[in-house]
């Protein structure tokens, strides 16, 4: 069997270890920390993983918090009137199965653990280019699974496939413990068109439930404030301060709430990239990216460890079908076209959020009133495949709404759908 060397140790890297080592390759994976180093790094996602990514973990028997509270059953979307008007649409997605988030720090740090425990071959140090040449020399495959680390400016950005040259928002991020959560639970979804977005998302913590907030600020507006993030105590003082400000429907579920930990907070931006899934070392080897290090999207639709668990699934998949190789450029390239084939969705998925067009405010007003619509828009973010639907172009998304409208009632009781109020489009 060939063998197989994955550098990075997250959602990709680990899972396709798992997966290989479970078929008899010789695998070796490259971690830059270990998990008790993991566990004393700063909060790194929000993580919610949704159902058919949880299954693609069962299966490799690598899904251990399976059923633990807190579960994600819903998306509750609340949308302000503009950048300074009170809530004005307000809906309530279920997922057709729940989703689930678990603190990446406790995650990877028990999957490296367990992967050591099955056998599997771990290596701890930051990979480095004369580092990886050596790797790449003696691996028949090299799979770079390093997120954002630097070692991943290896790889060229696809210019011509880029949507946006920028972030798109500046991110606060903070896992609070103490807040009021709903029963069942759910996905917090709370905009402000112009200024930005809270999302809050359930999660299994060391600390037990905590919500991690994501708080996507427009760059320059009136939210963007995390350059005052300098210690915890400001970090959370922020934090609160956001709700109060812009999303003051949320104040009662966050005023007793605290840090997780002291480095559960983070603030930073993601740039949307979408780089060459190839790259030539100085010697001339070729090593392969996967999942973040070839598509990176802004966090604000939760899709990025969800591709990374599809992208290990796709790569898992191609390795099975090519035996012992060869593992040549027509390969590597391979690993990319069929991730992007399914990559394209939430990819756009999130594009669309960022800037969402008056037709997809549009159907974000008529989940208010048509339980089909609300649940259809949950579910998305489980299957983004779904988008071009309903939600991928004016004339689609009025179809869907009419005949959703109609098998409401609403034509048949001569009713309309109310339309969005005028500061939401
Ligand atoms: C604020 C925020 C919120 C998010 N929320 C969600 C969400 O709710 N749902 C969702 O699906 N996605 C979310 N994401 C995105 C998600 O966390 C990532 O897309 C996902 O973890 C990427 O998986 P990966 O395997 O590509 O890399 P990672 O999981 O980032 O793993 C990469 C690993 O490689 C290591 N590494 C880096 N360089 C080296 C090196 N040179 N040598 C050795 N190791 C190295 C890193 O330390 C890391 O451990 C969020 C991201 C952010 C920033």
């Amino acid at each position: 069997m060939p063998t197989i060397a994955i550098v990075g140790a997250g959602q990709s890297g680990l899972q396709l270890a798992f997966a290989l080592h479970r078929d008899g390759h010789e695998v070796t994976l490259y971690s830059d920390r270990t998990a008790e180093q993991m566990a004393a790094s700063r909060l790194p996602s929000s993580n919610a993983m949704f159902s058919r990514n949880l299954d693609r973990e069962r299966a490799l028997d690598i899904c251990l918090w399976d059923g633990e509270q807190p579960l994600i059953d819903y998306t509750f979307c609340r949308i302000a009137d503009g950048p300074e008007g009170d809530l004005a649409l307000s809906f309530d997605g279920r997922f057709a199965r729940h989703a689930q988030s678990v603190d990446q720090r406790l995650k990877f740090g028990t999957w490296l653990n367990l992967f050591s425990d099955r056998g599997g071959k771990v290596v701890y140090g930051t990979v480095d280019v004369p580092t990886l040449e050596s790797i790449a020399a003696t691996a028949d495959l090299t799979i770079i699974s390093a997120g954002k680390g630097d070692i991943t400016r290896l790889f060229e950005v696809n210019t011509a496939m880029l949507t946006y040259d920028r972030p798109q928002r500046s991110i606060g991020m903070a896992a609070l413990v103490g807040c009021v959560h709903d029963a069942p639970d759910g996905v917090y979804y709370n905009i402000r068109p112009g200024v930005g977005e809270a999302f809050g998302i359930p999660m299994v913590t060391h600390a037990g439930p905590a919500i991690a907030w994501v708080m996507e600020a427009v760059p320059g507006g009136p939210m963007d404030r995390w350059g005052a993030a300098t210690d915890p105590s400001s970090m959370l003082d922020l934090t609160k301060r956001v709700f109060s400000d812009f999303f003051p429907w949320e104040n009662d579920r966050v005023r007793d709430a605290e840090l997780a930990d002291a480095n559960a907070w983070l603030c930073g931006a993601v740039p949307p990239l979408v780089r060459k899934p190839i790259a030539t070392l100085p010697s001339g080897a070729k090593v392969v990216g996967i999942a973040d290090v070839v598509v990176l999207n802004d966090p604000c639709c939760g899709q990025g460890a969800n591709n990374a668990c599809m992208h290990a699934d796709i790569v898992h998949r191609l390795i099975t079908a090519a035996g012992d190789g060869p593992f040549d450029d027509a390969f590597l390239q391979s690993t990319f076209d069929e991730f992007w084939s399914y990559a394209q969705f939430p990819t756009g998925f999130t594009n669309t959020m960022l800037a969402p067009p008056p037709y997809a405010l549009a159907v974000l007003g008529a989940a208010t009133q048509i339980p089909e619509v609300a649940h259809r828009f949950c579910n998305v973010f489980d299957d983004p495949t779904d988008l071009p639907n309903f939600l991928a172009d004016p004339a689609t998304a009025e179809a869907f709404v009419a005949a959703a409208g109609a098998r409401a009632g609403y034509a048949a009781r001569g009713r309309t759908v109310a339309a969005v109020p005028a500061g939401v489009v």
